[in-house]
This record gives structure tokens, sequence and C-alpha cells, in this order.
């Protein structure tokens, strides 16, 4: 790994002062805290080289396995949003996500329409999760992906509160209604673009059969599979409360933090 993938650097963000006036907390360790939390110094620059981010949600379930599978088959690394009670459920599929380099971030504890639900509820269902998620980890999670992608300010203070980055995604290949493999990897290779976050759920028999060929397929295009937090680590880590629905593009070298409403 060369020396100077591992530097860590400092631009200016463009979006500094809606950051400043949402988060007032400090940038997340995004390239320096533990391996288990899959924030393993990025192994390029994705602000030079096209990156790209595979996020898996709702798990673990018993579908987990056949995922984890092939992204150390091919030594790739992903990030995955767990729900809390499952995380509990199915510890070592957790701590083998931990091992593997991958990012582990909190996605409720129950996995409502946190828009549609008190400020008290939501501000539950995130410390919960996380709080579940640190008892098998040993590491509280620094990345929140909302149920439904549905987030508002009530949201965001809710997550800033939690020291938790918001993380969306800009390719849904909506493996969730159509249950259709070739369907998931014809779609997601139409759409993804340097900078992408593509979602995807490990709670289905029909997305981690996508996962070798995409792996494969994004590769041969030139891309970098990185964990979310690497997406972001050259360009000024992840902040507690922003919403971060792609990452820096070689072309703009620039993190576009979608924390406008
Ligand atoms: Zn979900």
């Amino acid at each position: 790994m060369a020396a100077r993938a591992l530097r860590r650097r400092t631009v200016t963000l463009m979006t500094g002062t809606v950051l400043a006036a949402v988060a007032s907390t400090a940038p997340l360790q995004a390239a320096s805290a533990t391996p288990a939390g899959g924030t393993r110094p990025p192994p390029v620059d994705c602000r030079v080289t096209p990156c790209v981010a595979l996020t898996f949600d709702d798990g673990p379930s018993d579908y987990t396995p056949a995922v984890l599978g092939a992204l150390e088959r091919q030594h790739a690394v992903a990030t995955f949003f767990l729900i809390g009670p499952h995380a509990l459920r199915l510890r070592a599929d957790v701590l083998r996500e931990g091992r593997d380099g991958d990012a582990i971030g909190d996605h409720t504890v129950t996995h409502p329409h946190l828009t549609l639900v008190p400020p008290a509820r939501v501000r539950y269902e995130l410390e919960t999760a996380a709080r579940q998620i640190a008892s098998v980890t040993g590491h509280r999670p620094t990345i929140f992906r909302p149920p439904f992608g549905a987030w508002n300010a009530k949201v965001r203070a809710a997550a800033a509160a939690a020291g938790l980055a918001v993380v969306t995604w800009n390719v849904d290949p909506r493996d969730w209604q159509h249950h259709d493999t070739r369907l998931i990897e014809r779609s997601v290779l139409a759409r993804v673009r340097p900078g992408g976050i593509v979602v995807l759920h490990d709670r289905y028999a029909t997305t981690p059969p996508a996962v070798p060929y995409l792996l494969r397929a994004l590769t041969a295009r030139g891309y970098a599979l990185v964990t979310v937090p690497q997406l972001f680590a050259t360009s000024g880590g992840m902040r507690p409360g922003v919403v971060y629905r792609h990452g820096p593009t070689p072309e703009n070298g620039r993190v576009e933090h979608g924390a406008v409403s």
C-alpha cells in the first residue's frame, strides 16, 4: 500500500457553512479507527481513483454468510447497516464482518419510518441500536442509514446527538422489490458512477448471488471497492448529523453532502 495513500488530507469543504450549522462536533476519525470498525486506511484516494461502496441493509440474516464469502474470495470490503436485535442474534456474522474489514453501521431497532415518529422514538431507535451493535463489536458505530432512506431535520439532529453520520445512496437496484439477481447486476452496472454508494440488502436469497459478478465487473471497470468511511477518508471524513449520498469523484474531487433540503 503506497504511503501517500495513507496520508490523511484535509480539504476545505464547499458546504462548510452548512456543516457548521448542523454539526458542531469534530469530524469522525474516518481513517484511523480500528479495523473492526471497517475504517482501515483507504487503499486508494477516491478523489483520484474511481471508488464505489457496496452497502447491505437489514442484516445480519441467514443470507449474510453468502455475501461475506463472496467479499472474502475477492478480497473486497463493503458496509453493513445492521438492525440492532439482528446483530444480537447473529453475533458471529457481525464479528466476521469486523474481522474482514467491513464497515458496520446503525440501521435502527425496529426499522420505522423515522420521519413519522416522535423525536424521542427516533433517539431511542438510533441510540439503542448503536449500543446493541457496540455490545457485539466492542465499537460504537459512527455511521447510520435511515430505514427507507427517509430523513429530515429531526432525524439529522438525533443522528448528530448520537455521533452518527447519515448515509443514503445514489444507486438503488431495488433488490427488495423484484428479487431478480440478473436485474440487480444489470441495474447496478447501468447506474454506477465514480463515488457511488449502492444500496443492497443481505436479507433476500436473490441478492448474494449478484455479489460475485458485481465485484468482478466493477473491478474490471477500474473501480476500487471501499467502505463508506473509506470513500470519504481523503476528502475530509464524515461528520455526525450530515447526510452523505455519494462520495467524491475523480472529476470534481469534492464531496457533495446532501445536507440540503
Ligand atoms: Zn432497511
